[in-house]
């Protein structure tokens, strides 16, 4: 039996200053490269279909061509020079034509937590394309202050939504085990939001799903940007539930060694194909037809939805409007700068720069300055959360030598995330031997 380990040392050699020729995790790539244009490097994962993912899950990476831009960057090329914007918005008016009733009952569905881009994407086509949008949320692991009374307002400014809530036992051991096995605590999340949607869409018979803006405008690969339609894969599967991996650990195993049921997983598996059998469900991304501009998206959201920043930024990063319903987001992007050397502050500059708002000296300023924080305001509970401890876990604490996460548990964790092409360690310090800025 597979038991989670208390203490994890590291071999400090392996992380020594001059050492070049490290073996990447992850499968990443081993040269170290910048994009010249934004400030994101080229180890930077694509997005991941998050049920087959695993520890041992080989990431693909974003693409950079030749003069050494990105394709997160051609795609804001295509979008400030390329596209023409008012064939795209005819092109969303005929669909909303095809799908639009008037019959009292909803004609498409529109996920989001209320932060800036659901509320400008549910109230822009109610207002502005006259549909009759429900809105569907998935509850994030532990709600902000100002995330709920977002999401309040979001409501008020007069929209059904459906609140869904997973099993919040199971997610929190889903959430442990994905922190444990991937260094990805945010991972069922990523899956449930995914689900949620096309599960309503089919439960309620509303044939049309709009997401906000394509995952390509941030780097997956071009060719998904042409389409306006996702990727089913995020979200369906043919297998068999106990082959499916929550949390880098097989469904089957959950239940035989960790204490829980197919019924407590039930909102976190993928939709099978069969359901959707003489019946169409459309998802489509609504920054295919829109040109999509964050800072914009929040400017709207705060004059028709009731939406507010946060009353403070958010860690490891400049922003206040971004991405703040979930206390769990301080903690995701610290993981991604561990594992892959890029933190909040280098995604939400990358997101500003192509969208016109700061150039690229201001970014890397940005990035120098805020990227990798440690996530301190919320650690606590944090930590408390990821904890399984054996009066609530009787079954599943068993399988971990520490249930209990304490921070130098978590700091021994983390260390064991750390690539060494990535990563020195000198001096009892840890840096990274590659910055943008450096
Ligand atoms: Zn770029």
């Amino acid at each position: 039996m597979n038991i989670f380990p208390q203490k994890r040392p590291f071999n400090p050699a392996t992380y020594a200053p001059g050492i070049n020729d490290a073996e990447p995790f992850y499968g990443l790539p081993a040269t170290i490269e910048f994009c010249s244009r934004c400030t994101i490097s080229n180890q930077r994962p694509n997005s991941t279909v998050e049920f087959q993912n695993s520890a041992k899950a080989k990431k693909q990476t974003i693409n950079f061509d030749d003069a050494g831009i990105c394709d997160a960057c051609r795609v804001t090329e295509q979008k400030h020079h390329q596209i023409n914007w008012e064939d795209r918005r005819e092109e969303l008016i005929i669909l909303c034509d095809k799908y639009r009733r008037t019959d009292g009952r909803y004609d498409c569905i529109v996920p989001g937590s209320g932060g800036k881009d659901s509320a400008f994407a549910s109230h822009v086509l109610k207002a502005e394309f006259g549909m009759h949008p429900l809105t569907v949320t998935w509850a994030p692991h532990i709600y902000t202050d100002w995330g709920w009374k977002n999401f309040q307002a979001w409501i008020h400014s007069g929209l059904d939504n459906y609140l869904i809530t997973p099993n919040g036992r199971a997610t929190r051991l889903l959430a442990r085990l994905a922190l444990e096995t991937m260094f990805h605590p945010f991972q069922p999340f990523i899956i449930g939001q995914r689900n949620v949607s096309p599960r309503l869409a089919l439960q309620y018979d509303v044939p049309l799903v709009f997401y906000g803006e394509n995952q390509a405008e941030y780097g997956n690969p071009i060719a998904t940007n042409a389409s306006a339609l996702q990727d089913q894969a995020f979200f369906m599967s043919q297998k068999k539930p106990e082959e499916m991996m929550l949390g880098g650990t097989e469904v089957g195993r959950l239940i035989r060694d960790f204490g829980l049921e197919l019924a407590d997983l039930a909102l976190y598996l993928p939709i099978k194909p069969e359901a959707f059998e003489n019946k169409s469900v459309d998802v489509h991304y609504l920054g295919y037809y829109l040109k999509w501009h964050p800072q914009g998206a929040y400017y709207y959201a705060a004059e028709h939805c009731g939406f507010e920043a946060a009353p403070e930024r958010s860690a490891g990063t400049f922003s206040k409007y971004s991405s703040i319903d979930d206390k769990m987001d301080d903690l995701h992007y610290y993981t991604t700068f561990i594992k892959f050397g890029i933190g909040r502050a280098t995604y939400e500059s990358c997101q500003d720069l192509r969208a016109g708002d700061i150039d690229r000296e201001e970014a890397i300023a940005l990035v120098k300055r805020f990227d990798g924080e440690f996530p301190d305001r919320f650690i606590d509970e944090l930590l408390n959360y990821l904890s399984i401890p054996e009066d609530h876990f009787p079954i599943a604490s068993r399988q971990f030598e520490q249930p209990v996460i304490d921070p130098e548990y978590f700091n021994d964790l983390t260390n064991t995330f750390r690539s060494p092409h990535l990563w020195a360690y000198n001096k009892d310090q840890w840096s990274l031997k590659n910055e943008v800025f450096k």
